[in-house]
């Protein structure tokens, strides 16, 4: 007698997630171990949903009152929430493979950057910051944040109003939302600052007013400008400061200030701020004390900071210009890991995938337990919000139950060496599979065989 063995057809909607790898972040304090490890967790799903979340039993029957195929037995396999993308340049994006020469360091960047704008009309915009959306949706992205350079004060750029179309056909796959990344002079003159917070706010509640801080536009009354006027218009902020590794920058430290002076009510992004890694300690330590009485959040960009920082034609870096991320938690302060630029003179590598800046934020900040201690940086949008992005030491969550079933399942890393192999994944999206290929091996009570002879 032969037994034929039948390929099983992954069920796209699982009913409950067996025997898989949560962080230790997002686990309730109660949650067993087993030296030292956090006990694998048993997930179930209805609706789009998740119904509920305990400790998987050792010892699993082989069949359970379930409809057949819908348990995926993941024997270990490491999963986290949808991920955050908290800083991208999605109409920056993909145009390196068009420029000449483009001098090495931020400001050569900046210089090409504003050459190719000659290119930029709807159709290629829309293009290139689609093709980044569908990348992102790959790879099992759920909220992702743009910035869009931002030249003229009265003119809106073809990109702004792009993205904004593209927020809407997104809407229910990613979250977009997108800042406008101005430079700091355009806010000097109190009324135009005015006028600019008013446009960024009539494009809609995804829309935050930005800026470019950096020493060579140093301006306290513009940056006042920019946060009193956004503040008039109820926009939340995100800033481009200190990006760069001179230690006389003071956007980070200055924010900071202004916003207790103004009683600034929404949340501010700040994202960079690399001179902290040229300062003396103290000075550094002494403004993230302040950025930890702030509404702030930082988000840290290694693979541009590692290109960027430091940068001279003939020459290895010395400086890495990550900003103090371990500093920062330590005191509360909300800390996100992001993409940045992906493919253009920014950064010429870059696939719009959270997991890989983590990798790169792990090697050069040295981070200890990446998966279980620091994955929530590509993880917590909530960081993001007004309401809940206010401390990095308030619990994680209360747990996954009731959220909707959006989680990123690794085929192939081990906690040990996450998040090595980490991008071969399947992403469910409402307790769906929205991308991947699941492993044959997970689906514990798919249908039998029939038996043949
Ligand atoms: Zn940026």
């Amino acid at each position: 007698m032969t037994v034929t063995i039948a390929t099983p057809t992954p069920d796209p909607s699982p009913a409950t997630l067996d025997r898989l790898r949560l962080p230790r972040w997002l686990l309730p304090a109660h949650w067993p171990t087993h030296d030292g490890v956090a006990a694998l967790a048993r997930l179930t799903l209805a609706h789009g949903r998740f119904t509920d979340l305990r400790p998987a039993l050792p010892e699993e029957p082989d069949t359970l009152d379930e409809p057949a195929g819908t348990r995926w037995d993941l024997n270990g396999a490491m999963a986290l929430p949808g991920f955050v993308d908290a800083h991208t340049h999605l109409d920056k994006s993909f145009t390196l493979g068009r420029m000449k020469h483009v001098q090495p360091g931020l400001l050569g960047a900046i210089d090409a950057m504003l050459a190719d704008r000659a290119h930029w009309n709807v159709a290629d915009v829309r293009e290139r910051a689609g093709r980044g959306l569908r990348w992102a949706w790959e790879c099992g992205t759920t909220r992702l944040r743009s910035h869009v350079d931002w030249w003229e004060p009265d003119t809106v750029p073809v990109a702004w109003r792009v993205l904004a179309d593209l927020a809407v056909e997104w809407h229910g796959r990613i979250r977009l939302e997108q800042v406008a990344l101005v430079k700091l002079g355009l806010f000097e003159d109190a009324a135009q600052a005015h006028r600019l917070a008013r446009t960024v706010a009539a494009t809609g509640a995804h829309a935050l007013l930005g800026g470019f801080v950096h020493s060579t536009n140093w301006s306290e009354n513009a940056l006042r400008n920019l946060l009193t006027s956004a503040q008039a218009f109820d926009l939340d902020i995100d800033l481009h400061v200190d990006e760069e590794l001179n230690a006389a920058a003071t956007g980070l430290a200055a924010t900071a200030r202004l916003l207790r002076e103004i009683g600034f009510e929404g949340r501010v992004v700040c994202g960079h701020a690399c001179a902290l890694a040229a300062q003396p300690e103290a000075l550094a330590l002494a403004t993230l004390d302040a950025v930890a009485r702030a509404p702030i959040t930082l988000v840290s960009l290694p693979a541009t900071n590692l290109l960027l920082q430091d940068a001279a034609t003939g020459r290895t870096p010395r400086q890495r210009g990550l900003t103090l991320v371990k500093e920062a938690r330590e005191r509360g302060i909300p800390l996100l890991f992001a993409s940045d630029n992906v493919q253009d003179p920014f950064c010429r590598l870059g696939s719009f995938d959270p997991v890989e800046a983590l990798g790169l934020g792990a090697l050069v900040a040295q981070l200890d337990e990446p998966f279980d201690r620091w994955s929530d940086t590509i993880c917590r949008a909530d960081w993001l919000d007004r309401r809940n992005g206010r401390s990095a030491n308030v619990a994680a969550t209360a747990g996954l139950v009731g959220a909707p079933a959006d989680l990123v399942l690794f085929t192939q890393a081990d906690r040990h060496g996450w998040p090595s192999r980490g991008g071969p994944r399947v992403v469910l999206r409402e307790g769906v599979v929205a991308s991947g290929q699941v492993p044959s091996a997970w689906l514990a009570n798919a249908p039998a065989a029939a038996p043949s002879s």
